[in-house]
């Protein structure tokens, strides 16, 4: 740990530091730039349900302002901690600069196993939560949303505990249900957009998609939307796997069945219409596109060796180790990175928050249409730099997100 209570550089932060070198950066832009400009840490009473009471902790670090409120999810997850909420936040800062929307990068947690405490339990906890962190956010400080072990319902509670202090305020907010300010087509943006960079991207890769052949590693939110996505478009999808085990068939999957079976089953393994597979092997499958939609640090030096897909669509957020990304690198396989393939969520959570500033609906053809044209211009964008800096497609995608926020912090003068 360092003086201020930091371990080691973050992976994250290696990437900017490297971004920085290339782009010649002053050596105080640099820190600026890898540095949280602030921090805030929570205890958070909570009366039980059998009368006793709890403390949690929690924390949000807002990591970069400079172009725009604050933006970035909320993690329910016993094993939060601040240093990998750093890393989230700092995710999020390249990851809104790359896509384009108008705001910086922030993440937030409680240490809590969100299964252990009953709905009331969790819906005191995430008013003491706002309670504690009210003054530093609201619709032009800093917009909260869902990430793990948070969902819509967390956001209607956090909405409302924020407007019965500051009026209502729906966007303080973004990911929560339709009814009360929502956006249409949030649930599936991730996976959606994930599946539009490969599209864009597809063509330059020599990848024709019709019949094309994918493997998904996770089926929750991102990884069954991409999967439905996909296939409707004409790809085949030929294995499956979550934390519980696996499907394949070569033929393509039927994903609205699969999606049937997981809801019954609780995951995908035991679908009838497929053979059962191993996660270990979903990773070394021969296909054209590998889609890791699952958590982080699954393709590693160990399993690198082993990938035998033409790309790796990072669904996921740092699915990849460094050590793993030079691998695939050297072994010619391009990896599509996390900070623009799901970028989606974001996206849209910037509609929703437009609507509801505007107190204004889209339909989702519209939200749909937005979030191709913006995901296809990052695509695009980052293409253009691999080719112009010789570089992969993760150092690009860093060199455009560190670039422009560092451009922003210059224009407004912040030293
Ligand atoms: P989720 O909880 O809905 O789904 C996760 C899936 O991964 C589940 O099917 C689970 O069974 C599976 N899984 C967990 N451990 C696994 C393992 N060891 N092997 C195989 N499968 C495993 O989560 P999600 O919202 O779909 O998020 C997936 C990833 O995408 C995460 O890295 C998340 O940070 C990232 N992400 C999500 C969004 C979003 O909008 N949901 C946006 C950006 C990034």
């Amino acid at each position: 740990m360092d003086g201020q209570g930091r371990s080691s550089k973050s992976d994250v932060d290696i990437s900017v530091d490297h971004a920085a070198a290339r782009l010649g950066l002053p050596e105080g832009m640099r820190q600026i730039l890898v540095t949280p400009w602030r921090e805030m840490d929570v205890a958070l009473p909570v009366r039980m349900d059998d009368g006793s009471v709890q403390v949690f902790h929690g924390c949000r670090v807002q990591h970069n302002g400079a172009r725009g409120p604050y933006k970035g999810g909320i993690r329910y997850h016993p094993l939060a901690n601040q240093d990998e909420v750093r890393a989230l936040a700092s995710l999020m800062t390249w990851k809104t600069a790359l896509l384009d929307v108008p705001f910086g990068g922030a993440k937030g947690g409680v240490a809590v196993d969100p299964h252990e405490l009953s709905t009331e339990e969790l819906n005191r906890l995430t008013r003491r939560y706002v309670m504690n962190i009210e003054h530093i956010i609201g619709p032009h400080r800093d917009i909260p949303a869902p990430d793990m072990g948070t969902n819509a319902m967390t956001m209607a509670w956090f909405m409302d505990a924020y407007g019965a202090i500051n009026g209502h305020t729906p966007a303080c907010v973004t990911g929560k249900p339709v009814e009360i300010g929502g956006s249409l087509g949030r649930e599936a943006a991730t996976g959606r957009g994930a599946y539009y960079v490969l599209a864009e991207a597809a063509p330059d890769l020599g990848i024709d998609l019709k019949d094309a052949r994918v493997a998904v590693q996770g089926f929750g939110n991102v990884g069954s939307w991409f999967a439905r996505i996909a296939s409707e478009a004409g790809m085949r999808i030929v294995a499956v796997s979550d934390h519980r085990g696996g499907v394949a068939n070569d033929k393509g999957l039927d994903i609205n069945a699969l999606a049937a079976h997981a809801v019954r089953a609780g995951t995908v393994a035991g679908f009838a219409a497929a053979e059962p597979a191993r996660n270990e092997d979903l990773l070394g499958l021969d296909c054209d596109v590998l889609v890791p939609a699952a958590i982080e640090n699954v393709i590693t030096s160990d399993n690198a060796p082993t990938v035998s897909a033409r790309v790796v669509l990072e669904a996921a957020n740092h699915p990849t180790t460094p050590e793993a990304d030079a691998i695939l690198l050297e072994r010619g396989i391009p990896v599509l990175p996390d900070i623009l393939v799901n970028g989606g969520g974001v996206t849209v959570s910037y509609f929703e928050w437009t609507q509801n500033l505007q107190q204004f609906h889209w339909d989702e053809e519209h939200v749909n249409t937005e979030l191709r044209s913006r995901m296809s211009a990052a695509y695009r964008a980052v293409a253009a730099a691999v080719v112009r800096e010789g570089v992969s497609h993760r150092e690009a995608a860093f060199l455009i997100g560190v670039q422009r926020v560092a451009r922003a912090v210059e224009l407004r003068g912040y030293v």
